[in-house]
């Protein structure tokens, strides 16, 4: 069974990562911004980007084309609202979006906000993994875990009432 190093040092072992955030084994540390029926979303405070959101299906499967329609319908609408309080609340302007269908946990997307500081690690899709090491290693600091808590509640706030 994988060893997972959780963000506040614990380790655990779980089957599947994706499988103990959606079933309420692991409570993520930045907290949940919303559940629909089908998906999850919250962010991963181990990378402290303000606005940065992982929504991962409830059910365990790994590629798109086992999305069933209720899935399917369910995750574009979520996607949408998402987008649209990272831009209203947040004044986001561009989203990277990745999943890798080869995952060790389950279906999941990164919603990973453009800001200018990235531009240093290039211009597309081979900054981002530089990008989240350097969040992950550099801004852990207080001040901005702060920021990105707070980006948290005002996303969790806009995408629960409409
Ligand atoms: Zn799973």
């Amino acid at each position: 069974m994988p060893t997972i190093k959780l963000a506040n040092g614990e380790t655990i072992e779980v089957e599947c990562l994706s499988c103990a955030i959606t079933g309420g084994i692991i409570e993520p540390e930045g907290g949940t911004i919303i559940e629909t029926d089908y998906f999850h979303a919250h962010l991963d405070v181990a990378y402290p980007i303000e606005g940065l959101i992982i929504r991962t299906s409830k059910r365990h499967f790994a590629c798109l084309d086992e999305l069933t329609d209720y899935e399917m319908k369910d995750y574009m609408n979520l996607l949408q609202k998402l987008r649209r309080a990272q831009r209203e609340i947040l004044g986001i302007k561009h989203v990277y979006y990745f999943y890798n269908e080869d995952t060790t946990h389950h279906f999941h997307t990164w919603m990973v906000p453009r800001y200018d500081w990235m531009y240093q690690f290039g211009r597309s899709i081979e900054s981002v993994r530089p990008v989240l090491l350097h969040a992950r290693e550099k801004m852990n600091t207080p001040e901005n875990k702060k920021i990105v808590m707070q980006a948290v509640a005002s996303l969790t706030q806009a995408v629960n009432h409409d």
